[in-house]
């Protein structure tokens, strides 16, 4: 059994299908992050974990005990299920001090006043802000704020803390440093963790395990490093970090490499490159062959040993972007991105040669 377990679960509004069938597992202080994009379904499956949203069908448990369920017509409010929660918007009470903001939900489940002290003291240490218990939540920073709401949803001990991107209405900078200390704090206290983000950087430097989300379906759950790496179809690919996609045709395999073809326009031969993934493809079918921008070497001249993968090409644009340099190149009918972290002269039309190591690419099937 696993801590919290979400089954099969769906949630309409109206026609629209927001979560169309999900099941997930998430051990005891694992931090998992529901990432997708806009409208994918993920702040809906976390509202129906908070109690917010009555799911349709499917059930959630949390120890084995039942949160949600219609089919079993169990349906708990969301304070009788001990979940912490922390939303973009701070929802701190501005009337009160920073001391009164945190230990307000111990007071509404009527703790005495010593406990009371010492845990909304321990929370507030654990979010740094014990100099600050005093002072009214008007006069503190946004990333304060979100310190006092961390602290709140962290002090009566919940089971789960639910986060639905708390971090998106910081600054960058600020934003980066408590990314850093969600995640301290989230070892600290051992905390079992579900947050929603749209933010791929945010869901990779954050999680255990990234949940990715398409049109209310999970399309791939890993951990960070097998979600970048190896990407389970072109969708997972391309939100989590802008990869190339060109489309060909499988040709067959060579032990752990695919061969496929690439079409290089009307008047040229197709190209053939090689990569390992694709496992079931049979020769013939239609394959993706996903390639990350920093992956992919540029060549002003004709490399002398260009290995199995050599694609011709001309610039299309190039952009600075302070430490690296993003290029278009056109290869046939295909824009291919190229990251590089040293500077040429590069102008538009120039003819340039691209090369990738057969691992760095990977073929998908879909
Ligand atoms: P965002 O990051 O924009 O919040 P999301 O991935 O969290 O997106 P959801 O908010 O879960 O997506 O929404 C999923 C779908 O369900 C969307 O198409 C949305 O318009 C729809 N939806 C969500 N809540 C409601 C509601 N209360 N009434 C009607 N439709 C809703």
């Amino acid at each position: 059994m696993s801590f919290v377990e979400i089954e099969s679960l769906v949630k309409r509004f109206g026609e629209e299908v927001a979560v169309a069938g999900i099941d997930l597992n998430i051990e005891k202080g694992e931090f998992v992050t529901l990432l997708g994009p806009s409208g994918c379904g993920k702040t809906t499956t976390l509202r129906c974990i908070a109690g917010l949203e009555r799911p349709d069908t499917g059930e959630i448990r949390i120890e084995g005990e039942v949160l949600a369920s219609r089919e079993k017509d169990i349906y708990l409010t969301p304070e009788d299920r001990n979940l912490g929660m922390v939303f973009q918007s701070y929802a701190v009470w501005p009337h009160m001090t920073v001391f009164d903001n945190v230990s307000f939900g111990l007071k509404i489940r009527r703790v005495g006043a010593v406990e009371t002290k010492e845990k909304t003291t321990k929370a507030l240490d654990l979010v740094g802000l014990a100099h600050l218990a005093d002072r009214f939540a008007t006069k503190l920073s946004g990333g304060q704020r979100q310190r006092v709401a961390l602290a709140r949803a962290i002090v009566y001990g919940p089971r789960v803390v639910l986060f639905d991107e708390p971090l998106s209405n910081l600054d960058a900078k600020l934003r980066e440093q408590m990314r850093i200390e969600l995640v301290r704090l989230q070892h600290e206290v051992g905390i079992t963790s579900i947050y929603v983000t749209h933010d791929q950087t945010e869901a990779l430097v954050m999680s255990d395990r990234v949940v990715v989300m398409d049109k209310g379906v999970i399309q791939q759950i890993g951990d960070p490093e097998a979600i970048y790496a190896r990407p389970a179809n072109s969708f997972v690919a391309n939100f989590i970090g802008a990869a190339n996609l060109l489309e060909g045709k499988f040709l067959g395999r060579e032990g752990e490499l695919g061969d496929i073809e690439i079409p290089a326009g009307e008047s040229r031969p197709p190209i053939r490159l090689k990569a390992p993934g694709a496992e079931g493809a049979a020769a013939g079918q239609r394959v993706i062959l996903s390639l990350r921008p920093e992956d992919v070497g540029l060549h002003l001249e004709a490399p002398a040993a260009p290995g199995p993968n050599l694609l011709e090409g001309e610039i299309i644009d190039t952009v600075y972007q302070g430490n690296f340099l993003d290029c278009q190149v056109r290869v046939g009918p295909h824009e291919v991105g190229v990251q590089m972290d040293h500077f040429e002269q590069l102008a538009p039309g120039q003819g340039v040669y691209l090369t990738f190591e057969p691992d760095h690419g990977l073929l998908l099937t879909e």
